[in-house]
């Protein structure tokens, strides 16, 4: 090893010079992680695959401006010296050097490290007067110069550089080892990747203007970090998280404060900021430090219902009581992301030139600025939906710069409609891998999968001792839950067993299925489509408990006092199962209540032996019947928590297509089903908790903030009911009891504004949180986790390997493999709490996508569909919200439009716009008008009419205009109100069918669309079953995200 010295000058991100002297040591040995040295280098973790054509090494400067190219999967081969990751730490700041890390631990992603500065024949001694730039370029060479030598000249090496001397001087220096820029390496060796070469082309575009900008200052500068720091540890200043109102973008915004003084202990923790100069270049979602203003200048949220969103006027609209007030001045971190814009309609002749143009594209998001750019190609993206990231925003410049990534397609199709809901939500789903599919078993005709003899031996076999069966909605493909219950009579016990997917036997931790798993952290359902956690040979075959078949199985089984049914002993264990019966909860209560039934399985065999089999079956679902009642009564006398109490069921035809939602009979088997995976849930969470009270994965729900409670004790008041929220018992109780025989829609909306008034149920490590922390408000138990749906959240999956890890332990042979850390598993909860948050949103807004391209098909003056019946949920200053229940919709109704009309009601309840006034009351609000006064309350009945609002750059939107204040009796036949969503999403769904296969004749001519297609179709027949499951979720949540379906339980 010699050791030399290593003298630095550094320029760090905020600008100042610093001179650093290292000791420097030099090693022989540098690992080279190639697959195909020959010298024996210490390889650890990713190595470069045999199969390659190339190695390619970007030079420092490529590496700092163009990372986002080589972040591309189909790059393979890359080197990524060690010159060029501390270049990018010191030019680029700790965001961008962690995404490099990322990119080079990612093994998803074909690319190394090599420690070029370590190695003695690589490093290169920075020459008296030579550029820092020129140095690295000379260091970055002869890495490629040393690769090419280390692998005895089996593969070429390419080094990328944007520095045009040194392609001259280099590029003829050694056989073996080419040296081109980047825009000629994409066009060499990557001509059909199109995107990156797009991506390059913005990249170096915006670049070049970079050094062209103009000096005038629109804003005031950002302080120096120092002085930030300092100011938030005085208290001068205080930092948090911007938000900005998305129906006033341009003026109002508030930051949450995260540290606020305690001289301002009088204020609240928001902070609000008001107009474009005082939120100084910071965006949505930035964490950003603000100065107050004097408290003169404060100033109060606007509390108006935003009619028109985008339109924004000022000055007129009522206000909140001043909230503190400031102006940001300094950015603690931005936290830009990919956004979605549109490119703008341009006016006059489309001109041919193939000159770079400035534009200002319009970003879906309405809280994001527009964003400017330079493109060639904004005649042909006009009307067309566009990634676009920011690069910067200086203070000389109106808006922030930015460069397109790629192109979605054209506004208004639904395809890009979904993708852009994907991509603003940050949700990436691309197709399997091949080397990820690679990983997977296989189980086809000619190589049906086995059990593998090896593990027969490990596992407690249940095939012959135990009936196992299973109970879903009709039609369920992936099964993760099945139960089995006995009588232990010779002891006077019971045992009752839930038998889970045995998914982590499949997914090893660290493969690459595993990766892409825990990224997506959970399927994501929308409302045509869903997206796959785990590819389908797993979760709709191997993992999946079907009847019949040997499966493996991670369960839980109680010996249950016969009488008490305490609980005497718990196993837990890996299992070999074979379902017997795959029942739907129909089937399985027409059993219990003795009606005649036909079992499938059951089809085929005598009479006396099915007889007997019938009985065997009904006895088991009766002693299941009997524990869960137990239970669930447990549970009740704790304060658990039954929501919005709609159940609705798919109903699935042969090809898997939803044909309808119908309101579920409320079965009892339903309830009890649910019962059995909430207690296997609980008694999972007490066992990883009890063995690693650091480092388990649990699933806390906060108990609600009392103020939030508010809106719901109003609105129960008006109608004459009392509602206690002081404790969860006391809420459920009171919510049993406001039930209104006249209108069961009360006691809905009731539930509604309970729901929204909860906290969200989360994921926590227990290492990182006090033990209080974990109880779980609406199931009211001490501790829960997720457990029993390992095919579709991540979640589960680590929840089952830390259940392996404990049963290791506690037998003494393990755990065999290292647990994550107690901050390894916090992060990874933030994580999978950020992907669930993503998938609500996301379905959310598909929902919504749907409604309005329904609604977009119809004219609302003569179709009979847009002309529905809505309730009054709440009332504002100038309109109410209402609930379509037939449609599933919420949305303003405007009682005063914006000429200052008011709603005039005639005799007949029908409505009209006259001038008048509006006044708002807690329980009702009226207008008065030549007409007289028309007062509309809350739970009022009013009829309807349904329009769309149609935007070109954001997504659509509903318009609800009341026209009559009577209920709307529809003339068609009477519908169960979930029905209409349904037909809602076949009818999108048809037409956008016969646009695609228009589209596909096009495609036959042109042939460009298949990528997308590709990604669109990955699965193309969404799992009610599932869906509902998670709805089962929500309804502890959000219940705007699928109003119409609600069920009971977490
Ligand atoms: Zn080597």
């Amino acid at each position: 090893m010699i050791k030399t010295e290593k003298i630095l000058h550094l320029k760090s991100c905020r600008g100042r010079k610093v001179r650093v002297v290292r000791e420097h040591y030099l090693r022989e040995r540098v690992p080279c992680y190639s697959s195909l040295c020959q010298a024996d280098c210490a390889n650890d973790g990713k190595v470069l695959p045999p199969d390659l054509t190339h190695y390619v090494v970007p030079d420092a400067a490529v590496v700092v401006d163009y990372l986002e190219i080589l972040e591309f999967r189909e790059l393979q081969g890359i080197v990524f010296t060690q010159t060029a990751c501390k270049a990018v730490q010191h030019s680029k700041g700790a965001r961008q050097y962690n995404r490099l890390r990322n990119l080079l631990k990612d093994s998803r992603h074909d690319c190394v490290l090599f420690a070029n500065e370590f190695q003695k024949y690589s490093y290169c001694l920075r020459e008296k007067g030579e550029s820092q730039e020129k140095w690295h370029t000379r260091c970055v060479y002869s890495a490629a110069v040393w690769y090419y030598n280390h692998l005895a000249g089996m593969i070429p090496i390419v080094m990328i550089t944007e520095d045009q001397d040194a392609v001259a001087q280099y590029s003829c220096l050694s056989s073996g080892v080419y040296v081109v820029s980047v825009q000629d390496y994409l066009q060499m060796f990557w001509e059909q990747l199109d995107a990156a070469r797009e991506l390059y082309s913005s990249i170096s575009q915006v670049l070049q203007e970079k050094e062209s900008e103009g000096m005038e200052k629109e804003y005031a500068e950002h302080l120096p970090a120092e002085v930030l720091e300092a100011g938030i540890k005085s208290g001068r200043y205080i930092w948090g998280t911007l938000n900005v109102n998305k129906h006033r973008a341009q003026n109002e915004a508030s930051v949450m404060t995260e540290g606020i003084s305690k001289k301002n202990s009088d204020s609240s923790s928001c902070v609000l900021v008001r107009g474009g100069k005082n939120r100084n270049r910071a965006v949505h979602g930035d964490v950003v430090v603000v100065e107050l203003l004097p408290k003169s200048e404060w100033r109060g949220k606007v509390t108006a219902l935003a009619e028109g969103q985008g339109e924004e006027k000022s000055g007129e609209d009522s206000e909140s009581k001043p909230l503190p007030t400031g102006r940001v001045v300094g950015i603690l971190q931005r936290n830009w992301r990919d956004y979605v814009v549109t490119f703008p309609l341009r006016e006059g002749p489309q001109s041919q030139s193939r000159n770079f143009q400035r534009i200002l594209a319009v970003p879906w998001d309405r809280r994001i600025p527009k964003i400017r750019i330079s493109t060639q190609q904004a005649d042909a993206l006009q009307d067309h939906r566009v990634v676009v990231r920011i690069d910067s925003w200086e203070s000389t410049s109106l808006y922030p710069n930015g460069h397109s990534v790629r192109v979605l397609g054209r506004t208004g199709e639904l395809e890009t409609e979904v993708q852009t809901i994907l991509i603003e939500n940050s949700i990436h789903v691309a197709p399997f891998s091949d080397a990820q599919l690679r990983e997977m078993p296989v189980n086809s005709p000619e190589k049906p999968w086995r059990v593998d003899p090896a593990q027969v031996v490990q596992r407690r076999d249940l095939r012959e001792s135990h009936l196992v069966f299973s109970i879903d909605p009709q039609g369920c493909e992936d099964v993760d839950d099945t139960l089995s219950v006995r009588s232990l009579a010779d002891r006077g016990l019971l045992e009752l067993g839930v038998h889970i997917a045995d998914v982590t036997h499949f997914v090893t931790e660290g493969s690459l299925t595993d990766l892409e798993a825990r990224s997506r952290a959970t399927t994501y359902y929308l409302a045509d489509r869903r997206y796959d956690m785990l590819p389908a040979v797993l979760s709709a075959d191997l993992c999946s408990l079907l009847g019949g078949v040997d499966r493996f199985a991670m369960s839980v089984m109680w010996e249950l006092d016969a009488h008490t049914l305490a609980v005497n002993n718990v196993w837990y264990g890996r299992t070999l199962i074979r379902s017997s019966y795959q029942l739907h909860y129909e089937l399985a209560q027409a059993l219990l209540n003795g009606e005649k039934a036909e079992v499938p399985e059951l089809a085929k065999i005598g009479s006396e032996e099915k007889d007997a089999k019938l009985a065997e079956l009904t006895q088991a679902l009766e002693l299941l019947t009997h524990i869960a009642r137990h239970l669930r009564a447990q549970r009740d006398r704790g304060g658990a928590l039954e929501l919005e109490g709609v159940e609705v069921r798919a109903q699935l035809d042969e090809e898997k297509n939803i044909t309808a939602l119908v309101p579920r009979q409320p079965l009892e088997v339903h309830e009890t089903v649910a019962e059995c995976m909430i207690y296997a849930n609980h008694w999972v969470a007490r066992k990883i908790q009890e063995l690693f009270p650091h480092q388990a994965l649990l699933r806390g729900h906060p108990p609600p903030r009392q103020e939030f409670f508010q809106q719901l004790v109003e609105s129960a008041t008006a109608r004459g009911f009392t509602i206690d929220t002081r404790t969860n018992k006391a809420l459920a109780d009171s919510l049993n009891r406001a039930v209104d025989p006249q209108d069961p829609l009360v006691n809905r909306l009731l539930r509604m504004m309970a729901t929204h008034a909860m906290s969200q149920a989360l994921y926590l490590s227990t290492g990182a949180q006090s033990q209080d922390q974990y109880y779980h408000y609406g199931l009211a138990l001490d501790r829960y986790t997720h457990f029993t749906s390992p095919i579709r959240r991540y979640a589960d999956i680590v929840v089952h390997r830390l259940l392996t890890a404990a049963i290791e332990m506690e037998s003494g042979v393990g755990p065999h493999r290292a647990l994550a850390n107690s901050k390894e598993l916090e992060e990874m909860a933030q994580h999978i709490n950020k992907k669930n948050r993503a998938a609500q949103r996301a379905q959310k807004l598909s929902t919504e996508l749907f409604q309005c391209l329904f609604f977009k098909e119809r004219d609302p003056q003569t179709d009979e569909c847009c002309i529905a019946d809505g309730v009054i949920y709440s009332i504002r200053d100038n309109g109410v919200l209402v609930f379509v229940p037939e449609y599933g919709v919420k949305g303003p109704v405007y009682m005063k439009n914006r000429e200052g009309q008011v709603v005039a009601t005639g005799q007949d309840g029908s409505c009209e716009w006259q001038s008048g006034s509006v006044r708002r009351y807690p329980d009702h609000i009226s207008t008065t008008s030549s007409c007289g006064t028309s007062t509309f309350r809350l739970f009022d009945h009013i009829t309807v009419r349904i329009s769309v609002q149609s935007t070109h750059c954001h997504a659509d939107s509903l318009n609800l205009e009341v026209i009559s204040n009577k209920p709307h009796h529809s003339t068609k036949p009477q519908q169960p109100h979930s029905q209409g969503h349904c037909q809602l999403v076949q009818e999108v769904v048809r037409l956008a069918e016969e646009a695609y296969h228009q589209a596909q004749e096009k495609a036959a001519r042109h042939h460009k669309f298949s990528r997308e297609e590709r990604e669109f179709c990955q699965s193309k027949t969404p799992n009610l079953y599932s869906l509902l499951e998670e709805v089962r979720e929500l309804a502890l949540m959000d219940l705007d995200m699928v109003p119409q379906v609600c069920a009971t339980t977490a």
